[in-house]
């Protein structure tokens, strides 16, 4: 628990000389009117305003809101009076604390007037003395960090939400990242309590090994800094948790496809100097492009400045990389704090009338907006510009993540137009579903009766809502698809050992061999036979006697020898690596090796007994050879930097240095040779056969044109197996 020494030894840290009578003063008071007040903790009621009051310390405010802090729930909780606390501690002090008490009655709901109205008095709180904000959100801080302490869990969800709706982004909009983040990880165990304990549980399983990664990296950039004569300090640090699911979410990716769990920092003195690093960190790594960003030629409205880059890392990873002075890393951690502490009163310099700019325009606005909800609505753009107001037909307002697209609507509106919608008329024309809206927008989503979401909408949709709907909707399909085709693969390996699979599913003995493969029932095992997951033949052997199962082992042993000659015919690869199949998830994926088609080659899936889908081109011989029940349509992943083994034959006059030459050219090209050997013919005519790596066709073709420009060179071409 905090004891008022902690506090007042905080400020001594940074403010040597100031005079700490008031804050003596203001915690005897507090201590006063709350003594026989318990939080649902069991504390004694002290403790919260003591917390309030340490965290505003930290921020390193002045005294009087630390005063003001330690008083902020009097008002509201005691006997005690605004006049009172103005003829004891001063009208500022007693003005503050008002501020804060008339917020605290806002109430509770998540209604949109209300919500619209509580910003509205946040807003106008934070024009009239910014350090009223600042001691809700150390409230707030306080109070979410002891939110297990109440007892009903739909207010607990409440409260939650309330503070991933309201506080977090006003935090942010503040430059106060660290509360934001803090408010933001406890709110999201709360309002989605699954996800959260998934995403913890992810980050955990591999944090020994990030752990080392860190530190690799680390030591490693800060030798190569400490080489160019750059003094620094390098920091690396885990996302936090809801930043990692919003990236999930917003992004659509996996969790192991978030490459920037970790982010790292470099603090230096100057800002030559950080220039001078992101030289060094972009000779060292290639850096993406489009991830470059300076903020430190244009910061942020709320004054937040850095360099960022993501650059390509020696293990082929990306590496999210933040450049900055230690005067930017203090006001990114406390944003508007930062150009508050050391002063007393209330006079602002530039700066922080720049910061403050954004809220004297919105209160000044605000007398133009009679309507709380046409107030809101400036304010949430400015709020959360992460967000767009579009509107039903009938004028009802809603709001959608930036990217959202009519699905995403046509979902918000209600679960069946979402997975019935087949069109929409934005501003009554006719549009594409994966039309991205603005605000202002007036939507008609047009639905079918009878039609299907489609899993191509996954590739565009912007909301948690469309995005699980239409997973859902497909995991059904999938598994009804896997279900049938593995039954049909479980018949045919039954009776390969003259059992009947539809006889013994109905034997007592069924249920256990299901348990003990670890389903709930014959349907999950079979549609697990049916993704490829299990072999039938793992499924006969339950059925068969001792002995002759263990024959089958060896025999397995056998098939899986000769599948293993076979393997080095086809690669595996796991789901959504290189390729995309329509309509399934979690399904493994081969290349046939006797087409090795890359990137750029238009390509066809074949569902194979047992074994996932194989990918073949789209005119290789073999593919066409295959039942077209079992075609399937496969895309490739564009997001995927990958390399392809495909075969070469170079035709040419047998001369020395040739092989070398062709060789050096496939390299200069920036392709691995997996293989290669050589045919010399009698007429001094050399075939010459390479299995390079490529990423795709255009790879290939630059390499292919380039070994035609080679002396002798008669050939170039790509070839079968
Ligand atoms: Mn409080």
């Amino acid at each position: 628990m905090i004891r008022i020494n902690d506090i007042l030894d905080k400020i001594v840290e940074y403010y040597p000389d100031a005079d700490l009578d008031i804050i003596d003063r203001a915690y005897v008071y507090s201590a006063r009117v709350h003594a026989g007040q318990v939080r649902l903790s069991g504390e004694p009621y002290l403790a919260h305003p003591l917390e309030v009051a340490y965290i505003l310390a930290d921020m390193k405010l002045d005294r009087i809101s630390v005063a003001a802090g330690l008083l902020h729930d009097v008002v509201e909780d005691t006997h005690a009076t605004i006049d009172e606390i103005s003829d004891i501690f001063g009208r500022e002090v007693a003005h503050i604390v008002s501020g804060v008490t008339k917020l605290s009655t806002i109430p509770l709901n998540s209604s949109q007037a209300r919500q619209a109205e509580s910003i509205r008095k946040m807003i106008l709180a934070m024009a009239d003395d910014i350090r009223v904000i600042l001691i809700k959100l150390a409230d707030r801080l306080h109070n979410m960090r002891t939110l297990q302490y109440h007892k009903s869990p739909e207010k607990r969800m409440a409260i939650a939400q309330e503070t991933l709706d309201i506080y977090a982004p006003i935090a942010a909009r503040l430059g106060i990242y660290w509360i934001k983040q803090i408010l933001e990880d406890i709110s999201f165990q709360y309002v989605l309590p699954e996800q959260f304990a998934n995403i913890k549980n992810l980050v955990d399983q591999g944090m020994q090994e990030r752990e080392e990664y860190i530190e690799t990296v680390k030591s490693y950039i800060k030798h190569k800094m400490d080489e160019a004569g750059l003094k620094c300090d390098v920091v690396g640090r885990f996302k936090q948790y809801y930043s990692i699911y919003q990236k999930m979410v917003t992004q659509q990716l996996e969790f192991e496809e978030i490459y920037d769990l970790i982010a790292f920092r470099i603090i230096l003195d100057t800002v030559p100097q950080c220039y001078e690093a992101l030289g060094v960190l972009h000779s060292l790594w290639k850096p993406i492009a489009k991830k470059f960003k300076d903020y430190i030629g244009m910061p942020k409205a709320n004054m937040y400045q850095s360099l960022h880059t993501t650059v390509i890392g020696s293990f082929g990873e990306r590496i999210e990389i933040q450049i900055r002075t230690w005067e930017m890393d203090r006001v990114a951690k406390s944003g508007i704090a930062a150009h508050w502490s050391y002063k007393e009163g209330r006079s602002v310099d530039e700066k922080t009338g720049e910061a403050f700019a954004w809220i004297q325009n919105l209160v000044e606005n605000q007398e133009d907006f009679k309507d709380p909800n046409e107030f809101m609505e400036n304010v949430r753009i400015d709020l959360f510009p992460d967000e767009v107001y579009v509107f039903t037909p009938r004028g009802d307002i809603k709001s959608l993540p930036k990217g959202a697209t009519p699905v995403d609507f046509a979902y918000l509106i209600h679960t069946e137009i979402g997975s019935r919608c087949t069109g929409a008329k934005v501003n009554g024309r006719m549009v594409p579903l994966q039309t991205e809206l603005k605000t202002g927008d007036i939507i008609e989503v047009i639905t079918t009766k009878g039609s299907h979401p489609s899993k191509d909408w996954l590739n565009f949709v912007k909301t948690v809502k469309a995005r699980s709907r239409i997973r859902q909707w497909i995991k059904v399909q999938e598994k009804g698809r896997s279900i049938s085709l593995g039954r049909e693969m479980c018949e045919k390996a039954f009776r390969k050992y003259r059992l009947n699979f539809n006889t013994l599913v109905k034997t007592e003995e069924m249920p256990k061999i299901v348990a003990e493969f670890g389903f709930k029932d014959v349907d999950d095992l079979v549609a697990d036979v049916g993704y490829g997951k299990i072999t039938p033949l793992q499924v006969v052997r339950k059925f068969l006697p001792k002995s002759e199962a263990e024959q089958n082992v060896e025999k397995e042993k056998e098939d899986n020898s000769l599948f293993g000659k076979l393997i080095g015919r086809v690669r595996k690869k796991k789901v959504n690596d290189g390729v995309v199949v329509k309509g399934m998830d979690d399904i493994l994926v081969r290349f046939g090796k006797c087409c090795q088609p890359v990137p750029g080659d238009s390509v066809i899936g074949y569902i194979t007994r047992g074994q996932g889908v194989t990918v073949h081109r789209a005119g290789c011989i073999h593919a066409m050879k295959m039942t077209p029940e079992r075609r399937i349509e496969v895309t490739w992943n564009k997001e995927k930097s990958e390399t392809y083994p495909v075969k070469i034959l170079v035709r040419s006059y047998d001369r020395f240095g040739l092989l070398a030459d062709i060789t050096a050219n496939i390299s200069k090209n920036g392709a691995n040779i997996l293989r290669a050997n050589a045919d010399i013919h009698e007429s001094n005519i050399v075939d010459s056969y390479f299995t390079i790596a490529v990423e795709d066709t255009s790879h290939l073709n630059r390499i292919l044109s380039s070994i035609r420009k080679i002396k002798q060179v008669h050939d170039v071409k790509r070839i079968d197996d």
